[in-house]
């Protein structure tokens, strides 16, 4: 049995980022432990996206590239793009993970933890590791809701696509059921296709006016989404879909006002559950799980959560830009716990904008002039 201090547990964005700052914090007793292989949730993408959020290499002025999870490095500069694809991406995590020697093992799924005399005990089928502090990085990607309406098992879910080119092929039309980023970037992907996509959601994401892109939909789609518009190819339709049920070859999709028939399969762009609501160790509210201010399971001491399923109040940290700023929070909380220095540390990473401890901070409103 392996024992280690610190095991961070997922080895995506925030796995790899977390690691890396671990080991600035002088820490060199921890592992990764990840169930594929690096970067894996990257892999699944479908090969049309590409992240929303820019990559541009400002770093020697002070300002970080918004999809770097480490100090000093840019994926604009890596990957030479400015919106790069999954596998793209994988490769700059895989990339980031080499170069500072992580301790990651792959190909540990971990299925349980318990927490037995102040030791966190977690079980692979053929492993098992002790550790003193969990970090929590098991994403979103990996748990789509596929619940978020009667009958949604019946549609293919956003991020089970492969490829919206092959998902077009004979197909004169679609059903896309949620309107925010997922939804918009496979309906545009589709009417490229030539396919004439209806996106269903009573929400209106698409029209929502609010600063933060955790809200409202991002430029980067916004952008293409007009571009395409002018195909008239998609319709955006304010409704709320009831159930979604089988017939003969086709669907039914029935929402508040009317009822569609489709032949093919509906597209559900309705997110992710998040991979702490398969577990009990962390307690949840409106969804989210509840945390302490340093990121702490308020369940169970000694585990903390990094990534994207992170919220306190308004500030939500669904971005990579947003949720590395709380790695370092995190690591010097689990350094202070063991009695180490980490001042040093601390001001490394605030020169350079990646610690936030004041959750207010982020949530100021800009001006639109
Ligand atoms: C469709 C989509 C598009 C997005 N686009 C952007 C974007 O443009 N910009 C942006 O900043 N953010 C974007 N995000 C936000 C996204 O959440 C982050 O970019 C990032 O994937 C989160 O990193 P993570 O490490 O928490 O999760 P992941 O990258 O999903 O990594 C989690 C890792 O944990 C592993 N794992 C899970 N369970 C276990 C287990 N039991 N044992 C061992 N390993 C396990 C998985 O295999 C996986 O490798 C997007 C998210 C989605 C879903």
């Amino acid at each position: 049995m392996k024992s280690v201090k610190v095991a961070v547990i997922g080895g995506g964005a925030a796995g790899v980022g977390v690691g890396v700052t671990l080991k600035h914090f002088g820490f060199d007793d921890y592992v990764v432990l990840e169930k594929d292989e690096i970067g894996s949730s990257f892999l699944q993408w479908p090969e049309e996206m590409r992240m929303i959020t820019p990559s541009f290499q400002a770093n020697q002025f002070g300002i970080k590239d918004l999809n770097a999870v480490t100090l000093n490095t840019s994926p604009g500069f890596t990957l030479q793009t400015e919106h790069p694809t999954g596998p793209q991406y994988a490769d700059y995590l895989k990339d980031v993970a080499a170069f500072h020697e992580l301790p990651v093992a792959e190909g540990v799924d971990i299925q349980e933890i318990e927490k037995k005399d102040g030791k966190f005990v977690l079980e692979a089928s053929d492993e098992v590791v002790k550790a003193d502090y969990v970090i929590w990085a098991c994403g979103e990607a990996q748990h789509p809701n596929k619940e978020a309406f009667p009958g949604a098992r019946h549609c293919m879910h956003n991020i089970e696509a492969d490829s919206w080119k092959e998902f077009s092929e004979g197909r004169g039309e679609a059903f896309v059921i949620g309107g925010y980023e997922s939804g918009l970037d496979a309906a545009i992907n589709l009417s490229r296709n030539g396919v004439e996509v209806t996106v269903i959601d009573g929400e209106r994401p698409w029209a929502r006016d609010h600063v933060d892109p955790s809200v409202s939909v991002s430029p980067y789609t916004m952008e293409r989404f007009m571009q395409e518009a002018d195909n008239g190819r998609i319709e955006l339709l304010k409704e709320d879909v009831e159930e979604v049920r089988r017939t003969g070859d086709g669907y039914i999709v029935e929402t508040e006002c009317e009822e569609f028939i489709s032949d093919s399969r509906p597209v559900a762009a309705t997110g992710f559950k998040g991979s702490t609501s398969e577990t009990d160790l962390f307690g949840h509210e409106n969804g989210s799980p509840v945390l302490t201010e340093k990121d702490e399971s308020t369940e169970t001491e000694g585990l903390f959560l990094v990534g994207p399923e992170l919220k306190h109040g308004e500030a939500i940290f669904c971005f990579i830009y947003k949720f590395r700023k709380r790695f370092p929070v995190v690591v010097e909380e689990i350094a202070r716990r063991e009695g180490r220095d980490v001042e040093e540390a601390v001001e490394k990473y605030r020169e350079v904008g990646m610690y936030l401890d004041d959750l207010e901070e982020c949530c100021e409103d800009i001006c639109r002039c």
